[in-house]
Order: structure tokens, then C-alpha cells, then sequence
């Protein structure tokens, strides 16, 4: 295919081409039904089949044995900013909070609406979020502390994380499956799909089974997260493409690149050779200490908004679109999820010296 551009956007991203291909190649006639899979009802086996067997991969993928239930629903990462404290707390009960940056301050709003004793622990705000928090001073009566571990608007991620006394309940939307990750610490993990795993429409919740009990009985059953694992993530029709999709994706993970561990190796050396181009340049330059940067968006300015405007545009023009900053700041960021090839970077590489020549 050489209709294609290089695509750096943070999400709806880059789709691996072979997970298109195979689409494509199963659109009219999935599995020998006579029909697309848009097509199927959600009470057919082979769709409910996509779901277990992406839960199954996913359970696989992150070595998370018999303690975690995962399931699929609807509404993105910002449905969970509000069912996690309705199922996880209870009115009066302690939740705390880290605000990194744009998300995280979505989660707080909808966690100060319910009648909970939200504390934010710790803010980067003051710095413009380029970097994380070290201390977290945590209530040991809170039920959860809330953490965002890759931070797409601002470019940071926590290689590691700081050890607690309280379960971590983690936004993994944009670095979900891109890296080795111990689970733990967490109580709960999730994350929307349009980023690493598939399309928008499906966002992956992985809890722990040991909270199912506390969940209070009198939220509406489409907020109540034993609604979801009672009917195997079909209680309600679920967004079947984008499960498909998603479905199509967790196999090319393992089948095509080897499993989460060498998806990660090739993130990290996509990382690296941006980073490393970015600090060798003084033309380019990343606001975001060494330490806190992320793998997944990369984000750098260069020595006016008038430069970084002209950047974007002439980006776009050459072919690699999505390199403008998000709509809440400026600059430019480059999102290397898991679909973005290494040769993709290097491309990029390429115009970026070429543009920097031609000033
Ligand atoms: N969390 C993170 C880390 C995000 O990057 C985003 C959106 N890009 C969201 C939550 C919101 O997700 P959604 O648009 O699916 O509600």
C-alpha cells in the first residue's frame, strides 16, 4: 500500500496494516456466515467468542491469573473517571487522587461530583505537568489512589511506580499493553482501545475480584461493574466492530510481534531514536526531564509557535500527519503507540533533519 501516510496521531491512532488487511479481507464473509461481522448480532457464539477470546489474550498478555475479571464496555476512558469511585467507594469514604496533567484533572472533576472525600495527594501542576510527582503522601484509610501511568497531553510516564500502602487504580489508556508492567499494586486498570489495542468504542476494565463484593447494590446496572462480568461484557449491545477490531489486534500482538515483552523492546527503540534525535539537535527541543519521559507521546517544541505551525503543516504535506500538540497546548507531540513502525520514526527523523537544513 503506498496511499498511506505516516500516522502520528494520539488517538484514534495508527492501525498495523495487517490487522486492516485481514478486516478487509473478512469484511463481506466473516468465518464463512455470509455476512460482515457489523452484521452479526451480539447473542451469535462467534461474537461472543471475539469478547472471551480478547479477555482470555488480555488475561495472557498480562500474566493476570485467576485474581482479575476483564471486560469490555462502552463510554471510553471518561465513563471510568466516574464508575470507578460509584463501584470502588462509597459516599464519605477517602479516594485519592495524582494530577499529572489534562486526564487526570477529567477524573478529579467527576470524582469531586459524587459525595466522596476526594484529596489530591500530589500536583505537577505548578510546572506545567513536564515532569511527576515524587512523594505521594497517601491516606492509609483511602480506598484507591488514582493514577494516570502514561500522560498523553503532556508526555510524561512512570517508568515505575512508587510503592504504597494503598492499591492503585491506574488510567492506562495510553501506554495499555505496550510494556511489562507488574499487576500487582492495582486494584483496577483501564483503558480505552483507540490507542494501543483497537478502536474507539471499546475500553478494556481489568478488576480485581476480591472488590466485587463491596460494590454498593444500588447503582443503575449499566454502571455496576458485576452487570458487565455477570454477562461476559454482553448485557447490552456492545460496539461489535470495534471489539472485532480490537479483537484482530490483540492476535496481531501476539501472532505478528511476539507478545507485550517484544512490543515493548520495539517501543522503547522507537523512543529512543526521537529522544535521542531531539536532545542531539538544538533546533528541536523536549520540555520533559529524561527520567519522566514517555515512551508513547513524544512531545518537543521548536524556538517559536510560529516555526511549530509551520512545522506541522509542512509535516502533513510531506506525509506524517498528527504532529501538532493536543488542542489544550502548544508545541508539537508524536505518538508512537504500538502500530507506529520503527521505520515510521526513522521516515520521520528524516523530514524532521530535512526541515531543520531548510531554515
Ligand atoms: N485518559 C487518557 C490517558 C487519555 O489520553 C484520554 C483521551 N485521549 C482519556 C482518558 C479520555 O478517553 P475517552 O476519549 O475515550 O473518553
Amino acid at each position: 500500500m503506498n496511499n498511506r501516510v505516516y500516522n502520528f496521531y494520539a488517538g484514534p491512532g495508527a492501525l498495523p496494516l495487517p490487522v486492516l488487511e485481514r478486516a478487509h479481507a473478512e469484511l463481506f464473509n466473516f468465518q464463512n456466515l455470509g455476512m460482515s461481522v457489523m452484521e452479526l448480532s451480539h447473542r451469535t457464539p462467534q461474537m461472543q467468542m471475539i469478547i472471551d477470546d480478547s479477555a482470555e489474550r488480555i488475561k495472557q498478555q498480562m500474566g493476570l491469573g485467576d485474581a482479575f475479571e476483564v471486560i469490555f464496555l462502552q463510554g471510553g476512558g471518561s465513563l471510568q473517571f466516574i464508575m470507578i469511585p460509584l463501584n470502588l467507594s462509597r459516599p464519605g469514604e477517602a479516594i485519592d487522587y495524582i494530577d499529572t496533567g489534562h486526564w487526570t484533572q477529567r477524573a478529579i472533576e467527576e470524582a469531586e461530583r459524587l459525595p466522596r472525600d476526594v484529596a489530591v495527594i500530589a500536583t505537577t501542576a505548578d510546572s506545567d505537568h513536564n515532569h511527576l510527582p515524587a512523594d505521594l503522601p497517601y491516606r492509609p484509610e483511602a480506598k484507591y489512589v488514582h493514577i494516570c501511568t502514561n500522560n498523553t497531553t503532556t508526555g510524561t510516564q512512570w517508568r515505575s511506580l512508587p510503592k504504597i500502602g494503598v492499591p492503585y487504580v491506574a488510567d492506562m489508556s495510553s501506554d495499555f499493553l505496550a510494556r511489562v508492567l507488574d499487576v500487582a499494586p492495582f486494584d483496577l486498570i483501564y483503558a480505552h482501545a483507540q490507542k494501543n489495542i483497537g478502536l474507539s468504542g471499546v475500553t478494556a476494565v481489568i478488576i480485581r475480584k476480591s472488590l466485587l463484593a463491596d460494590i454498593p447494590d444500588d447503582l443503575p446496572k449499566l454502571l455496576d461493574y458485576r452487570t458487565h462480568i455477570d454477562k461476559r461484557s454482553n448485557y447490552h449491545t456492545p460496539a461489535c466492530f470495534s471489539m472485532y477490531i480490537t479483537w484482530l489486534m490483540l492476535q496481531w500482538l501476539e501472532d505478528e510481534i511476539g507478545g507485550v515483552a517484544a512490543m515493548a523492546a520495539i517501543n522503547e527503540q522507537k523512543a529512543k531514536l526521537l529522544y535521542d534525535y531531539i536532545d542531539n539537535s538544538s533546533f528541536y527541543r523536549c520540555p520533559v526531564p529524561e527520567e519522566y519521559r514517555s515512551v508513547m507521546n513524544v512531545v518537543f517544541h521548536l524556538e517559536t509557535a510560529a516555526l511549530e505551525g509551520e512545522f506541522v503543516v509542512a509535516a502533513e504535506k510531506a506525509g506524517f500527519v498528527g504532529v501538532g500538540a493536543h488542542r489544550t497546548r502548544t508545541g508539537c507531540r508524536v505518538s508512537l503507540y504500538n502500530a507506529v513502525t520503527v521505520e515510521a520514526v526513522e521516515a520521520l527523523i528524516a523530514f524532521m533533519y530535512q526541515f531543520e537544513k531548510g531554515k
